[in-house]
């Protein structure tokens, strides 16, 4: 697919640019200039400033610091420069609007490379380390990830906050303040195991601890009524429970310090740490017991990426920072304004999925309750505030809770909700319009599996904007889930396709090729994104091409270090490298991937003097704990990798490899040294993607189905520059109607059945031959994601990248394309939007 070279001499020329050169490698090293001005004097006052943290917030003697110390002590050395930065852009400026961003998890990474670099300091904070002998790499991988996400909905949140701060939106990021984020994997016999995640263990520099800032949240107890004299009837909660909720504040500082915002995180902490009376007669472990069942709920992140757990825990997170965020909003609009009615016009709540989405209700009853507005007016601002992302079509993600467990849990929540439900029921059958439907397909309470309340129709009703993450997703909430809703209210659905924060993910993580993106684009690519499209002449010119080729070299040496350290596994860098990171769901199909491995493992083993192109497998990504197949997916792959990684007739022209604990810092190491981008999920369940964008900016070339955020990639980088197969979402709709869908894509295929067979039958487990039945079972009589049926053209357009691979010129033109094409999937374009048409802020 991918276009001619421009002449047969570039062919010539590039003819090699698959092999190894340690020349060209240290060529592209060079092409890193420091853009930033270095001044003598502030490289000796950051100095100054990194050994006094060091020794007198620290308490650590330069010889004596850890590598860890020295983290801790240039963090707090900046975060005053971010202090300083705050100050001098906003000190005591009220905004007109701001924008709370509401979300159960930040996958946020490290900061320390985001704050150099948004401060302009990344070379001063070098050389001030330098001069007190310490290398910035080593401090730079002292820092642990803050990983308080799973996935793509927790790092899209990380990246929302940095272009915020970049774009000078004031902004609030809420969230918790997880003391264990996502478990850190390891592969004990290629099984996944599990570890508790210690971020905090040795404190966070980038926090401050706001106690002043603490509510309280309640939960469980009874309603009360009482009638004043006005006639109108007052409800009164009296929580049977107290939880309090604790600040800690984390600033993000934006591009070039010109703002700073705030990622408020709350930590639960018991009302009364010890219970006096019960310690003093004696109960030392009930002294104690409240307080540890008051502090579960900011104890740990749940580990499941789209599947709803339903525990009772879960919804006490959900509920816990919901109340605290707005507690907190309120209390600072009415501190700066006065009246809550004018709250929608300086505020604009934002509910990243359902998970905050008993917002509806608690906004209702504090402004009912804690400050005795009406109902039609307390439902007139919550609906003029609130707004909603929706992240998942997949049933088993829809979030419903019991009634039952509402009612014990949120008494006046629940009669809060059944009342919103009355009133918008009543509406539609009155409503002509709504004709014969079926009121129940829109109510909030689902009726069909006893009685729960659904939270997506929930935040739907209650907000003033709902938007899908992709065109095709947002298409998707209009025909599916949110069909009768939509239908009610046609104006309310619009769409917002993600995006990535280029500073990390292009600046930050791939200095080489920014350099080259300067070099050709000049230096105000790194402020405007859209600059990136005078990379497209450079995709023709041959000396270009190879230094983007050598770039990607070094990137992939670099990667191949990685791998033989953590892995014990050897890969050729000149090699193809096929890289699929994600969590691992079925949805996502590694699966389809890791058939194709066997597929192609035979082949090679039919026909071992064939001139096939050398690939390295590269896969990453956490299985939640709970889910049975998906770490039989991380099992399978590594076995696979035993069998072909040591078959003497195999050699390097197929390697397979998977990365443990895969998490954003990994994440940064592995893109930059992608040379193809596997987005393979069965089309219609990616809501978009974000993975994608990371790997296309960076100019790996795409395989992909037509799902999510891949057609619109497809659109940008242009369909001769990306790879795609299979069936489109219209297409899975109509296959899975029709009847023995698996079985007879296994039999039209012999390749597809022998892989199978392989794989079933024990060839990559002697040691327990039945393994994998269940995987194989499972596709042969199920397969809900359609993988057979999308295998034979995956085959197909995988030997087509065989292919491509050989023509060095049209493939590294493609890879210049698709970085010169990318700059839309930038998030600050994605909150440019979302501030112009949800939030009605302003944008500096
Ligand atoms: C970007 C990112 C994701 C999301 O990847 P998808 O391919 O879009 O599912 C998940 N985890 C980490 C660490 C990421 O950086």
């Amino acid at each position: 697919m991918l276009k001619e070279a421009p002449s047969a001499r570039d062919r010539n020329d590039e003819a090699d640019t698959s092999a190894s050169s340690a020349k060209t490698a240290k060529a592209a090293a060079t092409f890193v200039k420091p853009r930033e001005i270095v001044h003598a004097d502030a490289v000796v006052a950051l100095r100054e400033d990194i050994r006094a943290k060091l020794v007198y917030a620290i308490g650590k003697t330069p010889e004596a610091a850890r590598e860890r110390d020295w983290f801790a002590a240039t963090a707090l050395a900046l975060r005053d420069r971010i202090v300083d930065a705050r100050d001098r852009a906003q000190a005591g400026t009220v905004p007109d609007k701001r924008v709370y961003y509401l979300s159960l998890e930040f996958l946020i990474g490290r900061l320390l490379s985001d704050a150099m670099n948004n401060l302009g300091l990344v070379e001063t904070t070098r050389a001030a380390l330098r001069d007190l002998g310490i290398d910035l790499a080593d401090v730079e991988g002292a820092e642990p990830d803050a990983a308080l996400g799973n996935g793509g909905l927790g790092r899209l949140a990380a990246c929302f906050m940095e272009s915020m701060a970049s774009l000078s939106i004031p902004a609030v990021g809420y969230g918790i303040r997880y003391d264990h984020g996502i478990f850190r994997q390891s592969l004990e016999n290629g099984w996944q195991r599990e570890a508790p995640e210690t971020w905090l263990a040795e404190g966070n520099p980038w926090e401050f601890a706001r106690p002043e800032a603490t509510y309280t949240i309640g939960f469980g107890g009874h309603v009360t009524m009482t009638s004043q004299g006005d006639h109108h009837i007052r409800r009164h909660w009296h929580p049977a429970e107290t939880v309090n909720a604790v600040a800690y504040d984390v600033p993000i500082v934006g591009w070039k310090a010109k703002h700073v915002n705030v990622l408020r995180l709350w930590k639960a902490e018991a009302d009364a740490p010890v219970e006096l009376a019960r310690f003093n007669a004696g109960d030392h472990v009930g002294a104690v017991a409240g307080r540890a069942r008051a502090e579960a709920i900011s104890r740990v992140l749940y580990p499941s990426d789209s599947s709803a757990e339903g525990q009772e825990l879960r919804l006490r997170q959900e509920f816990f920072f919901t109340s605290a965020s707005l507690q907190d909003l309120v209390r600072r609009h009415v501190a700066e304004r006065g009246s809550l009615r004018s709250l929608p016009d300086h505020a604009a709540i934002q509910l990243n999925d359902t998970h905050p989405a008993i917002a509806v209700p608690e906004l209702m009853r504090i402004l009912m309750e804690d400050h005795d507005l009406p109902w039609e007016d307390a439902w007139q601002i919550t609906t003029h505030t609130l707004h909603y992302t929706n992240h998942t079509l997949l049933p088993e993600a829809l979030e419903t809770w019991p009634v039952e467990l509402m009612e014990r849990l949120l008494p006046r929540h629940m009669q809060i909700i059944y009342l919103i439900n009355w009133l918008h029921l009543e509406e539609q059958s009155k409503n002509a319009r709504s004709g014969a439907f079926d009121v129940s397909t829109v109510s909030l309470i689902d009726e069909t599996h006893g009685r729960r309340v659904r939270m997506g129709p929930l935040a739907f009703h209650g907000s003033r904007r709902v938007n899908g993450v992709s065109a095709l997703h947002s298409e998707l909430l209009k025909s599916t889930v949110f069909k009768d809703l939509h239908a009610i209210e046609p104006e309310k659905i619009i769409n917002k396709t993600n995006g990535i924060t280029f500073r990390r993910w292009l600046h930050n993580a791939n200095p080489e090729l920014t350099a080259l993106a300067v070099e050709a684009a000049g230096e105000g690519v790194l402020d405007d994104p859209t600059l990136l499209e005078r990379l497209v002449p450079f995709a023709d010119d041959a000396d270009f091409r190879k230094r983007y080729a050598a770039m990607r070299k070094a990137r992939k040496e670099r990667l191949a270090q990685v791998i033989a350290e953590r892995t014990g596994v050897t890969v050729d860098p000149s090699a193809l490298f096929d890289v699929q990171i994600k969590r691992i769901h079925e949805y996502k199909r590694q699966l389809l991937n890791l058939i194709e491995t066997v597929a192609l493992y035979q082949a090679i083993k039919q026909a071992p003097h064939k001139d096939w192109t050398p690939r390295v497998k590269i896969f990453a990504g956490k299985a939640a704990p709970s889910y049975v197949q998906a770490k039989l997916i991380i099992k399978l792959a590594g076995d696979i990798a035993n069998v072909v990684n040591n078959d003497p007739e195999i050699g390097d022209r197929l390697k397979v490899v998977f990365l443990p604990n895969y998490s954003v810092s990994l994440a940064e190491v592995i893109i930059p040294a992608a040379d193809l981008s596997e987005q393979i999920s069965t089309a219609g369940m990616e809501a978009s993607g974000t993975g994608n964008m990371k790997l296309a900016l960076n100019g790996a070339l795409t395989v992909g189905t037509l799902d999510g955020a891949n057609i619109e990639i497809k659109d940008h980088v242009g369909a001769e520059n990306i790879f795609i197969f299979g069936l489109d979402a219209e297409g899975v709709l109509a296959r899975v109607k029709e009847p023995d869908y698996a079985a007879k894509a296994i039999a039209a295929s012999a390749r597809l059945a022998a892989a199978l067979d392989a794989i079933g039958n024990g060839t990559f487990s002697p040691d327990d031959p039945g393994r994998f039945a269940p995987l194989v079972d499972e596709l042969r009589h199920g397969d809900r994601y359609l993988t057979t049926v999308d295998f034979e053209d995956y085959w197909r357009v995988q030997r087509e990248i065989d292919a491509a691979w050989k023509r060095p010129a049209q493939w590294w033109r493609a890879a210049i394309l698709n970085t010169a094409r990318m700059a839309w999937f930038s998030s600050d374009r994605s909150m440019r939007e979302y501030a112009e048409e949800i939030w009605r802020v302003k944008v500096a």
